[in-house]
This record gives C-alpha cells, structure tokens and sequence, in this order.
C-alpha cells in the first residue's frame, strides 16, 4: 500500500517537471543550496550552520505532528530537488528511505544527524510498535545536538565545499553555545535534590540521561480520550512522591491532559518546547535554554 503511494507520488512529481526530470529553476534563494530538512529543530540547526548559504525547506509542514507524517507530493518535490536533505535518524523518519529512494536525487548529500549518538532503546511494546526500536528525541539534549552539529557541518561541506569554512566556523559557534549550556546546567542541576519532573509526550530521554534527571509523562493516560484511572492515579502517587509542582506542556499534546493531572496533585502548568514544530518563539538554541531553565526552576 505504501509503495503504490510512493510511486504514485513519484509519477505525480514527474508529471510537475514536465516529464523532462530537470528540476524548476528556483523561484527564490538564487545560488543557496537547497536543503530539504525533514522537520523543525533539523531546519533551524541547519540554517544556523548554513547560514545565508542554504535554503532550508521543512519537508514536514506546519502544524503536522512529526509522528504522524506521510509523504506528500510537495514534500517529494522538495527532496527531489535538494542538494542535501536533513534527517534525525533514530526512526524519527520512517518514511524516509523509500522516499530518498523515490526521488531519484543522484546529486543529493544525505545527512543522518543522530549518527554518532548512542541511542536509547525503547522498552515499552506499544511504544516500539508505534514508533521502533530508539527514542528518536534526541535533538533535544544539548550534548546530542552538538554531535548532530557536527554531522551537519560534514554534510554541508561535502556538498558545497567551496563555503566548507563558513560551515564549520558557524558550526563551532554554535557547538560552543550549546557546550556553554551543558555546563551551566550541569552545575545548576548537581546541586538540585529532586531530579524528576512531568511532561505531556515523553520527549526528554536524552536530555534526562544528560543531566542525570527523569522523566514521566501524561502521554496514555489519557489516551482515546478517556483517562485510564489506573495509570492516572499511579501518575498522581509519582507526583505526591517526588514533590512535583510543575506538569510540563507541549503545543502537539493537548494541554487538558496536563492540566487535569496538574488540578489533581495541586501543581502548575508550564509549557516546554520539543521543538517538532515551530510553537515557541526564538530559534533552537533559545528554546533549548528555555527549556533547560524552566525544567531547573520546577526541581529547585
Ligand atoms: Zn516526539
């Protein structure tokens, strides 16, 4: 069923080119390099590398939850015309082999940022059938981030070599900013007794394995709309035990979840950003602070 999808994309794409396989000429962004990121935090990491050299398409558009992705004909013409395509890796893209594949893009970089880091497997069944075998969020942990930083730059430099200088000196100033807030919030949370804390979608495995805290979520307790009383009480005693005044929120989970859990134990709500969309404001590195800082100010 998927690759009658593709392929129909695929012919559909052909059909937008004039059967020709030359790409349009570019509208905008003359003499950029045409990147195609796969979702938010992947654009703004490569615009911050690129600098005014790229031109980054998001191939998943606003206001659709990454998770729940499927190819569209625009998002194959993005690919089929990029010099170089972001992706996290770690099975946040499960679409994208068989549409690298589809695009028949010969002169395209393929950039698999999460490559260097150590990934966190999945143990909840539901989990690992929804969405595999790793926790893909690593982009939200500084450390993790400056290896994709890396990855990024190589992949840049490969496929324009003639600017691989500013790549890497945009590249090392950011590296720089995000070691900055590893150490600083290292400190920060060394000296802090309670290291749990609450979110709507469990995003946060990496940062957690970072800086040494832990995570729970709302996400399935309410699951189909009805909260699952067992779950929701067990996530209560979680609270009560660990003294947490602060249920965390995201723009792509519903925030009733969060609120519901945070009326029940007497806490606040808060929101945090994953960065799979583009609901905060400022680019990656503000919102990585931000969340950084919130997290802190919960636990101290
Ligand atoms: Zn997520």
């Amino acid at each position: 069923m998927k690759r009658i999808l593709f392929l129909l994309l695929a012919g559909l794409l052909m059909l937008l080119a004039g059967c020709g396989g030359k790409p349009a000429p570019k509208k905008d962004g003359q003499g950029k390099l045409p990147v195609g990121a796969s979702f938010y935090a992947m654009k703004e990491m490569t615009e911050a590398i690129g600098g005014d050299r790229v031109e980054v398409t998001s191939l998943i558009p606003e206001g659709t939850e990454p998770h729940e992705f499927q190819p569209t004909t625009k998002s194959m013409k993005t690919l089929s015309q990029a010099r170089v395509f972001v992706q996290q890796g770690l099975g946040m893209e499960p679409w994208a082999e068989e549409m690298v594949r589809a695009a028949e893009n010969k002169n395209m970089v393929r950039i698999i940022a999460a490559q260097k880091v150590v990934p966190i497997a999945n143990e909840d069944q539901e989990e690992i059938r929804e969405h595999g075998q790793y926790d893909p969020h690593a982009w939200l942990s500084p450390f993790c981030a400056r290896l994709e930083a890396e990855a990024i730059v190589q992949g840049l430099s490969q496929a324009d070599p003639d600017h691989a200088a500013e790549y890497q000196a945009n590249g090392k100033k950011f590296i720089s900013r995000l070691q900055q807030m590893e150490e600083t919030y290292k400190g920060k949370f060394q000296g802090l007794s309670r290291k749990e804390f609450v979110t709507g979608h469990a995003a946060f495995a990496y940062l957690c394995r970072d800086f040494g805290l832990e995570q729970n979520s709302v996400e399935g307790v309410f699951a189909a709309g009805e909260p699952n009383a067992r779950q929701l009480a067990k996530l209560v005693e979680y609270c009560r035990a660990h003294q947490v005044r602060t249920i965390f929120t995201e723009a792509a989970v519903s925030p009733k979840t969060s609120e519901s859990l945070a009326r029940e134990v007497g806490a606040k709500v808060v929101p945090i950003h994953t960065l799979e969309g583009s609901e905060g404001e400022g680019g990656y590195l503000e919102q990585m602070e931000e969340n950084l800082e919130r997290i802190y100010k919960s636990l101290k």
